[in-house]
């Protein structure tokens, strides 16, 4: 693309400073392009200070007691089991471990790898408290971020191991994001995703626990996980009767390496929009079939860095697939797991691919044309472009 070394130093070096200008330095409303998040998970996206927090509590038999009156009866059975406690007193002894508890490296031994750093994350989300504070924390993170607009996903299944209800889990975390937005210049909006290697059947107990949410904060279902196989005709019933319920549809595809999955995804699922999607560089000849599709990417380049998905964000497909006029997207995947921020993901590859103003302004609107809220809202983010 360059003629040679030198000058894709200079034009990197020159459009860093322009996609800084563009986006901000992170700093609430000093971007000139608003930020949009459609692929976040709140698991993977908790505070340091707040996961310690929540571990201290986790020790604690009275957390009833101290809590209860300034949760407005939010359940807080968060006891322990006795196995766990030596190993989280060793967490909390050690602020260093916890944090490698908390973050893949760069790069990650693989995908299964960098899903091992959610297990804390499970340990400390097993109450309606904690949901809602860390739902809210994002959006404050995400709106310090220049994020105008979220969508947020999680598997709310993951959350049931100390006897909340599926809608009790929903319920906690649009109330933390509703909080968010009462509180912030940012919406948001929730995705639910399911383990795609457990019981397919269980799916339907989530689809139908967040029905009576959808308008009010919950707008799509997902499939996520470790992708070892072509899984979509599994889910093929489930999707439809979540469609007729008026649910949107992403699918994570094509994460590491299984082309098939992308196209059986928009196939089988209909799936809207790809999570990932970076299989496909495997197959220039499937793009000109995936723009007809009108399905949008979202592409979280440093998470593919860490799970080797690529190997150098200078290979990363994203300006391949823009380039092809396929519809492709920013995002973090999850902010703490791959210690980064929208501001950081827009910074390393903008400057990786030299994108110029037009081309930044092309995707955001992209973006926007994306996201799975009401119209309203996609028209108060065009009124910021
Ligand atoms: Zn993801």
């Amino acid at each position: 693309m360059f003629a040679n070394k030198f000058e894709m130093i200079i034009r990197r070096l020159i459009v860093n400073s322009i996609s800084t200008a563009q986006f901000g330095d992170g700093k609430k409303g000093e971007a000139m392009l608003p930020k949009i998040e459609l692929h976040c998970h709140l698991d993977g996206s908790l505070r340091f200070e707040t996961v310690r927090d929540l571990l201290e509590l986790l020790m604690t038999d009275t957390l009833k007691d101290s809590l209860t009156p300034i949760l407005n009866g939010l359940s807080t059975d968060t006891v322990i089991e006795d196995d766990e406690r030596a190993w989280v007193r060793e967490l909390l002894a050690d602020d260093e471990l916890l944090r490698q508890h908390l973050s893949a490296p760069v790069p990650c031994l693989s995908l299964d790898m960098y899903l091992k750093c959610f297990k804390i994350p499970m340990m400390v989300l097993q109450n309606e408290m904690a949901l809602e504070r860390v739902a809210y924390e994002l959006m404050e993170d995400a709106w310090e971020d220049g994020v105008k607009y979220i969508e947020i996903r999680f598997a709310p299944q993951l959350h049931t191991a100390r006897g909340l209800s599926l809608e009790a889990i929903i319920g906690a975390v649009l109330a933390g994001i509703e909080r968010g937005e009462r509180t912030y210049d940012i919406r948001g909006r929730l995705i639910l995703g399911y383990l795609r290697n457990t019981n397919p059947d269980g799916i339907y107990d989530v689809i139908r626990a967040g029905v009576p949410f959808l308008h009010k904060g919950v707008v799509a279902v997902d499939l996520c996980g470790g992708e070892h196989d072509l899984f979509s005709s599994r889910f093929e019933a489930a999707f439809t009767y979540a469609r007729e319920k008026g649910y949107h549809i992403t699918v994570h595809a094509g994460e590491t390496g299984i082309l098939g999955n992308i196209k059986e995804a928009i196939e089988i699922l209909k799936a809207e929009r790809i999570g990932h999607g970076t299989a496909l560089i495997q197959s220039p000849a499937l793009y000109t079939a995936i723009k007809a599709s009108g399905v949008t990417l979202e592409c979280c380049p440093t998470s593919n860095l860490q799970t080797k998905a690529v190997t150098a964000i200078e290979n990363h497909p994203i300006d391949s697939f823009r380039e092809a006029g396929i519809a492709v997207t920013l995002n973090t995947d999850n902010r703490t797991v791959s210690q980064t921020t929208m501001t950081r993901e827009w910074q390393l590859t903008a400057g990786a691919f030299a994108w110029d103003e037009a081309a930044c302004r092309a995707i955001t609107l992209q973006t926007i044309d994306a996201i799975f809220a009401e119209e309203a809202v996609k028209v108060w983010l065009r009124e910021m472009l």
